[in-house]
């Protein structure tokens, strides 16, 4: 039985994290670094294909695979038949969007934020140039965040599409998604939400936050292996719905002029997987369930709040989220300095982080005259003795 915790035991989370050793990782919004169990179950099964094969791997591993859908189903408060396991977050989404667009005519109206994903756009203005749509930006408000008076008042029958980033790509905004979630459901328009950034760093419940479709990838805040993703589908709205790509494991071929779609969000879903990677995947979803999702935000939002708070008090360091609560990407540029070579000079001295280009985030980025700023993003095993090396290093530079 395991003891009833409210807070993170940091000793053991950075005992079983194995990249601590060797690395300051403030890139978690990259990929993060994998806890050992994950480690563990992901090379058992890889053992496992190289002893027995790998289809018959893949049958003796059945009940670990089926238990990544029920740890994904457990993480978003729906059901498993709700859950598609996909190679990444990209193809999870498209699957829905794309199966979405295909209907639309000249004059529907996609709804998206300011701070949308550069992969997402760049599908908003294909299936724009190829049957008229129109993408319509909701205006934020004077946080930074998604305005829902806008929303609301952007409301009309044109309306085919509400799409946006939960987290953006480039920074510690936290769009109001349960607000969103409520208007798109009183005017009946779809809610696809992109929770790349959010999964693994703060709890999400599909039913509150009221959306149809729901995408994320393995590799970042929830500690996954790479190539590894989840779509999240919501039962009523999976009725009748045809994803973009169909094939043998989505559909079954009934006869000569007819196939059938899967009644379930396996629709989405393509033959091939990588098992090890699936099984790891449940690992980690396992693993931050353990935790507890709430602990892990509170102790993210406090290590954000030491390293932002750390970057302001800093000469020439400009801090850059937004938004009036965010989350544990923490975004900065330091007067002088590009971005690039604040990253190579941090990474000479084994400290992690990325860079978050104008083009990752056009109409934000744009919008706020920024070109790149320096992400850091922390997560609950990092240490705040890391935060305190990682100011000094900024200071240093
Ligand atoms: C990383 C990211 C994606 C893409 O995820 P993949 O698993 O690489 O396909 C999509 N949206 C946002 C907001 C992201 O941060």
């Amino acid at each position: 039985m395991m003891a009833m915790t409210t807070e993170i035991d940091i000793e053991r989370a950075r005992a079983e994290t194995p990249g601590v050793e060797h690395v300051l990782h403030f890139n978690n919004a990259g990929a993060a670094l994998t806890s050992t169990p994950v480690i563990e179950a992901v090379r058992a099964h890889l053992d496992l294909e190289v002893r027995i094969g790998g289809y018959e791997a893949m049958q003796a591993a059945e009940p670990k695979v089926r238990r990544t859908y029920a740890a994904a189903a457990a993480l978003l408060n729906c059901d498993a038949s709700e859950i598609a396991v996909m190679e990444n977050a990209t193809m999870a989404w498209a699957q829905v969007f794309y199966g979405l667009a295909r209907e639309f005519k000249p004059g529907d109206r996609i709804l998206t934020a300011e701070a949308e994903y550069i992969s997402n756009y760049i599908a908003y203005l294909q299936m724009a140039k190829r049957t008229g749509c129109v993408i319509d930006v909701i205006p934020s408000d004077e946080t930074g965040a998604l305005s829902v008076a806008a929303l609301e008042e952007m409301i009309d029958d044109r309306v085919k599409l509400i799409s946006l980033s939960h987290v953006p790509t480039n920074g510690g905004l936290v769009n109001p998604a349960a607000a969103v979630g409520r208007i798109a459901r009183a005017a009946g328009v779809p809610y696809l939400l992109d929770a790349c950034q959010s999964a693994g760093q703060m709890p999400l419940d599909v039913d509150r936050i009221g959306c149809d479709f729901l995408s994320f990838t393995g590799r970042k805040y929830l500690r996954g292996p790479r190539g590894t993703g989840i779509l999240y589908a919501r039962s009523d709205a999976l009725q009748g719905f045809e994803p973009a790509i169909l094939d043998l494991h989505g559909a079954q071929w009934l006869a000569a002029d007819r196939y059938q779609v899967n009644p379930d969000a396996s629709r989405f879903e393509n033959w091939e997987f990588n098992y090890a990677a699936v099984i790891g995947l449940g690992q980690a979803v396992d693993y931050a369930l353990e935790w507890g999702l709430t602990p892990i935000q509170a102790r993210v939002d406090a290590l954000a709040r030491r390293l932002r708070n750390g970057l302001a008090a800093l000469k020439g360091v400009t801090v850059t989220d937004l938004g009036p609560k965010p989350c544990g990407i923490v975004t900065f540029t330091k007067d002088g300095r590009a971005c690039a070579s604040i990253k190579d000079r941090l990474a000479r001295q084994a400290i992690n982080v990325s860079v978050s280009r104008q083009s990752s985030t056009r109409l934000d980025m744009e919008k706020r005259g920024l070109t790149e700023v320096v992400r850091a993003s922390v997560h609950y095993y990092n240490a705040e003795e890391e935060v305190d090396r990682f100011l000094e290093a900024i200071d240093q530079l």
